[in-house]
């Protein structure tokens, strides 16, 4: 196919890969009781125009006639309930933390090539094989990690619409030194809801929706968690914590869609330190916080955060006041 001489611009934030080779180290193991283990209970806010989770499943409307949505994708759900899988969340987080601690490069598809081959997916053998950051938290075949992200449930009345958007076009051409995610622009709306050939209807929830659930980490040193949390988008300014970027989640990315803010609601910690598993040390609300500053400034100090690729991550995801593809780019 011939490239769209009028394409509008590419919605991607480009993260180089570094040069240095990922830091690799010894897996923790899982017998270990060592270092923080607990559940953060957290919030999401829907900040972009709409967020899309699909299960791969449609409906249709049999008397649709060419005025309205004839078939779409429906939003994910559990139990008749519509829900945000935490391996959807767990994906997009993941793929931020790569990009951050210079990580492997694990979601590549099967025929690209990286030009760093010091990037290419760890590989786990036994317990005595070093991964990168990414694969240390998350784990890689063979090790099950240690971070998982439950799933997430509406908070209050949320509902859903049918949201007609232009088909989703896979980039052809991959970037082998560069990683890439999409920029938070303002959506664009159709205008209209005929069903029309290189369009699709999606079942989307809009903005302001929340969502609940919760991040759950075992044996993970202050920076490892600090490090999660910069891929939450929340960073350390003088003395405070801030919202540094919204991580984008679901479907239909290249439309604009996904973009999310976490806010912490509860903290449940079993300290190690004590011995043995006694009850957890709860926090609520702004109580989190200085823990949050906590690991969040442990991880700055450590080598675990790599500044360069934080920085330019942190820039690419300001919301910019710039429409979003409508169509082919
Ligand atoms: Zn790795």
């Amino acid at each position: 196919m011939p490239r769209n001489p009028n394409a509008e611009p590419k919605p991607f934030v480009l993260v180089p890969i570094p040069s240095q080779a990922p830091d690799c180290r010894r897996i923790v193991t899982h017998e270990q009781f060592s270092g923080l283990t607990g559940r953060l209970e957290l919030t999401f806010t829907v900040v972009s125009e709409y967020l899309f989770v699909g299960s791969g499943a449609y409906e249709f409307d049999p008397n649709a006639r060419g005025d309205r949505p004839d078939v779409w994708y429906t939003f994910y759900r559990r139990d008749g309930q519509i829900c945000v899988p935490g391996t959807s969340i767990k994906g997009a987080i993941r793929a931020i933390v790569e990009a951050i601690s210079n990580s492997c490069v694990s979601q590549k598809h099967r025929r690209e090539r990286i030009s760093s081959r010091r990037h290419e997916p760890c590989q786990f053998q036994n317990e005595n094989s070093s991964l990168c950051p990414a694969c240390r938290l998350f784990g890689t075949t063979g090790y099950r990690g240690r971070v998982h992200f439950s799933d997430f449930l509406p908070s209050g009345d949320v509902k859903t619409e049918i949201v007609k958007i232009g088909e989703l076009w896979e980039p052809k051409r991959y970037d082998p030194v560069r990683r890439r995610f999409y920029e938070q622009k303002r959506f664009e709306a159709v205008g209209d809801t005929r069903p029309q050939s290189g369009f699709r209807f999606v079942e989307a929830v809009r903005r302001e929706a929340q969502f609940r659930g919760a991040l759950i980490f075992e044996n993970l040193t202050g920076a490892e968690l600090g490090l999660l949390f910069h891929a939450l988008g929340w960073a350390v300014e003088g003395e405070r914590v801030t919202i540094a970027f919204a991580p984008k989640i679901g479907g239909a990315k290249p439309r604009c869609f996904g973009s999310v803010q976490f806010i912490p609601d509860q903290l449940r910690l079993w300290n190690s330190k004590l011995g043995g598993l006694l009850a957890p040390q709860v926090m609520t609300g702004r109580d989190v916080l200085p823990f949050l500053f906590r690991c969040l400034q442990e991880c700055q100090k450590s080598e675990l955060l790599h500044s360069e690729s934080w920085k330019a991550l942190k820039q690419g995801f300001q919301p910019q006041n710039e429409p979003c593809p409508k169509e082919v780019y």
